[in-house]
């Protein structure tokens, strides 16, 4: 018992089908690491669901994912005037 090594950590099935899913949901949203020219991105989005946080839900009907504040995809829209 006291050779035992535990094994290094790897990436499981699930994780496989995790990744397969959000990149194909990412291609489609054309998902972006950083603003669009400079001024659209996540935090100034309508469905960033907290403009205050650096990574926050985005309730996109497409998406529904956790995006970075400084993300941006094709279906930003700006937050109307109240
Ligand atoms: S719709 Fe796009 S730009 Fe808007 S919060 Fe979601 S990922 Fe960001």
């Amino acid at each position: 018992m006291a050779d035992y090594v535990i094994p290094p950590p790897e990436p499981k099935e699930i994780d496989e089908q995790n990744w397969l899913q959000l990149r194909d949901l990412s291609e489609r949203a054309v998902l972006r690491a950083h603003p669009f020219e400079g001024r659209e991105q996540c935090d100034n989005c309508l469905y960033f669901l907290n403009p205050e946080a650096d990574i926050s839900y985005c309730w996109h009907p497409q998406l529904r994912i956790l995006v970075g504040s400084q993300w941006w995809c094709q279906w930003w829209e700006a937050i109307p005037d109240e």
